[in-house]
């Protein structure tokens, strides 16, 4: 990520003067070596894409597991859609700096298969079965739209999809990430608030465990678990 220096005529005289450069061998490297983090994380989240996508038909018939287990519920997917109306740009994570600090936060894959519930987001497909868009876009003067499907049982992708209310894709792919983003801070000060109520007793203890400190209380009790991990654990339970 570039930064702009600002620079008036007189400090810039007396630098060249001193022989001090503006941008440092070390801000360079930095720079190229997030350019070249930023296209490896684009090309994993592609992957990942496709393999969601390839594997939908098995996700969608374990769908009631999906919402009901927090651990599959909660898998980041925010690369699964992709839409906006205007400059308005449908949010699916937002990354948040707090001092030196990134807070991410993605959509989940139980909203994602909530926002295909609703009947804008489904589309029939030729082959007889449900299709469901993963990618809109509109204009919210002329009111025109425009959407790409993808159906999990024949596997074929459906564009040119039109005549449908740019603003209810919007609101409903943005109303779901807001109930994620909500549920994360919840969480996350519902967490932080017991681990610091037992640090405070553990305090007392003089022969305390270092491991008690409330950041180590902050996480959770299951494995971590990736769109690649569901896929797997979901086609062990179908053999
Ligand atoms: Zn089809």
């Amino acid at each position: 990520m570039s930064q702009i220096v600002r620079e008036g005529f007189a400090q810039f005289c007396k630098r060249q003067q001193e022989g001090v450069s503006l941008v440092t061998d070390a801000i360079n490297q930095e720079e190229s070596e997030q350019k070249a983090y930023s296209g490896w994380l684009e090309k994993r989240q592609e992957r990942k894409r496709k393999l969601l996508y390839q594997e939908l038909d098995l996700i969608l018939r374990h769908k009631s597991e999906i919402l009901a287990m927090p651990r599959y519920a909660d898998i980041d997917v925010h690369y699964a859609l992709s839409g906006f109306v205007g400059y308005a740009r449908a949010s699916t994570r937002w990354e948040l700096l707090f001092g030196s600090s990134w807070v991410i936060v993605n959509l989940g894959l139980a909203s994602l298969l909530k926002i295909w519930e609703h009947e804008q987001f489904q589309v029939k497909c030729d082959c007889g079965g449900t299709a469901y868009i993963y990618k809109f876009g509109g204009s919210p003067g002329s009111g025109a739209s425009y959407a790409s499907a993808f159906c999990p049982h024949c596997k074929q992708e459906i564009h040119g999809i039109k005549n449908r209310s740019p603003w209810t894709y919007y609101h409903v792919a943005t109303d779901a990430f807001t109930a994620d983003t909500t549920r994360f801070v919840e969480n996350f000060l519902d967490k932080w608030k017991i681990a610091n109520e037992k640090y405070q007793e553990n305090l007392k203890d003089e022969h305390r465990n270092p491991r008690t400190q409330p950041v180590h209380m902050l996480r959770g009790d299951d494995a971590p678990c990736g769109i690649e991990t569901l896929i797997q654990e979901l086609r062990l339970k179908e053999v």
